[in-house]
C-alpha cells in the first residue's frame, strides 16, 4: 500500500461495520424477518414484472409508481408518500438533514439502536427518555423533556423494537401534538398491531410516519420502506436524499407486491398465528420455571424473554445452530416468530434449557 499521512477523524475511526450475527445458523430467529415465502401466484407476477425493468436506465428518482401502490394500500395520497432504501435510509436522510449539528435529539429507551447511530453520525446530542421499568412509555414525561431539553426532533417506534409493546394511537397524538419537535414515528412492526397514526400524518406539520416491506410484506432483501407526511415534510426527504435510492427492480417488485395486498394480508395473519403459538409456548415454560423467565406479552412479529439466564440462554441456543437476538443491557432475548418446526424447536431447547439449570 502507498504510505500516506491519512487518518480516519475521531468520529468514524474506531466505528465497526453492522454485522448483525456472524456465521450460518440452521435456524434464524433474530432479525424479525417473516418467516414465509411470497405466495407462489405474487411471486410468478413479481418475477414476470422483472421483464420490462430497463436496466440500462436509471431508476425513477421519485419512485413514483411504487409510491402510488403504497399510497392505494394505505389509503393514504401519493404526494404525501416518499420511498426509501428501506426505512433505515430514510432515518439517516431525516437525521442528517433535518437536524444540524449539536442539535438535540430524544429517544425513548429502550428502543431501536439504529436511532443512536445515525444521531451519532449526524453529531447531535441524543437525550435518551427512559421507559418505565415495565417497559411502558410516560407520556407525559416524553412531553414535558422534549419541550423542557430543546429537542428538535422525537424518534421512536410503535410497536417498539426490541420491547414489543404499542402505544395507543391516543397516546401518540397526545406526543404529537404537545411537542414542538419533529416527531418520526417508525412503525415498521404496525402492520401486526392496529393503532397506526398513518392514515393521519400528514394531518400533522411535525409528523413523519415510517413504514417498511421488510416486515409483514417478507421483502427485507429488496430494501424498500416508505416516509409519509405533509406534502412540506415529504418534498424536504425527496430533495435531500440520493437521487436513485431505490434501484428499479426493487422498485418493481414492490409495486407488485403491494398491489397484491389481500394475499400478503393472509400472510400477516399466518405470522401472528406463529406469534401467538411462540408466545404461548414461552409462556407454558414460564409458568413451569415461576420467577426465572418472564415473558413479555407482544404486538409484534417477535417475543421478548426477560431473564437473568438470558446470556447463557443464547449461548446454548446457538450451540444448538438457533439464532435470537440478545440484548445484554436489557437482560433478554428477542425472539422473531418462525414456522411451525422453528418455533417448536425453539421452544423445546428453551425447556431443555431450564430443566438443566433447574436439576443442576
Ligand atoms: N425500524 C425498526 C423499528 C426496525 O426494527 C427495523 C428493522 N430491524 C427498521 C426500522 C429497518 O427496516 P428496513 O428493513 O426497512 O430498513
Amino acid at each position: 500500500m502507498v504510505r500516506t499521512m491519512y487518518e480516519l477523524n475521531d468520529k468514524i475511526r474506531d466505528l465497526e461495520p453492522y454485522e448483525p450475527i456472524a456465521g450460518d445458523y440452521k435456524i434464524r430467529l433474530d432479525a424479525n424477518e417473516s418467516f414465509l415465502y411470497l405466495p407462489e401466484s405474487v411471486m410468478a407476477s413479481a418475477l414476470h414484472s422483472m421483464f420490462s425493468v430497463e436496466l440500462n436506465r436509471y431508476p425513477d428518482p421519485t419512485a413514483k409508481a411504487l409510491c402510488e401502490a403504497f399510497a392505494r394500500a394505505y389509503g393514504v395520497e401519493p404526494a404525501h408518500v416518499a420511498a426509501g432504501n428501506g426505512s433505515d435510509e430514510l432515518i439517516s436522510v431525516i437525521f442528517q438533514s433535518f437536524l444540524q449539528k449539536g442539535d438535540v435529539y430524544a429517544t425513548i429507551a429502550p428502543d431501536f439502536s439504529m436511532y443512536d447511530f445515525y444521531g451519532y453520525i449526524a453529531e447531535c446530542r441524543g437525550v435518551a427518555i427512559p421507559k418505565r421499568d415495565n417497559w411502558t412509555i410516560d407520556v407525559d414525561k416524553v412531553i414535558e423533556t422534549c419541550n423542557n431539553e430543546g429537542v428538535k426532533l422525537l424518534i421512536f417506534s410503535n410497536p417498539c423494537n426490541p420491547t414489543s409493546l404499542g402505544l395507543d394511537r391516543e397516546a401518540v397524538r397526545r406526543i404529537v401534538s404537545g411537542v414542538s419537535a419533529l416527531v418520526v414515528l417508525d412503525e415498521a412492526y404496525m402492520d401486526f398491531w392496529d393503532e397506526p397514526m398513518l392514515p393521519e400524518a400528514a394531518a400533522y406539520d411535525n409528523l413523519l410516519v415510517l413504514k417498511t416491506c421488510s416486515k409483514a410484506f417478507g421483502l427485507a432483501a429488496l430494501r424498500v420502506g416508505f416516509a409519509v407526511g405533509s406534502e412540506k415534510l415529504i418534498r424536504a426527504i425527496k430533495a435531500v436524499k440520493s437521487p436513485y435510492n431505490v434501484n428499479a427492480l426493487s422498485q418493481r417488485m414492490a409495486e407488485v407486491v403491494l398491489k397484491s395486498r389481500g394475499e400478503c394480508g393472509a400472510a400477516t395473519r399466518r405470522i401472528l398465528l406463529s406469534r401467538d403459538e411462540l408466545q404461548a409456548g414461552l409462556e407454558q415454560i414460564a409458568g413451569q420455571f415461576a420467577g426465572q423467565m418472564e415473558v413479555v406479552p407482544s404486538v409484534t412479529n417477535f417475543v421478548v424473554v426477560r431473564t437473568p439466564q438470558a446470556e447463557a440462554l443464547f449461548k446454548k441456543l446457538l450451540s444448538v445452530s438457533i439464532a435470537v437476538r440478545y440484548f445484554k443491557n436489557l437482560s433478554a432475548l428477542r425472539i422473531t416468530a418462525g414456522s411451525t418446526s422453528e418455533n417448536a424447536a425453539v421452544l423445546d431447547h428453551i425447556r431443555r434449557f431450564f430443566e438443566a439449570n433447574n436439576e443442576a
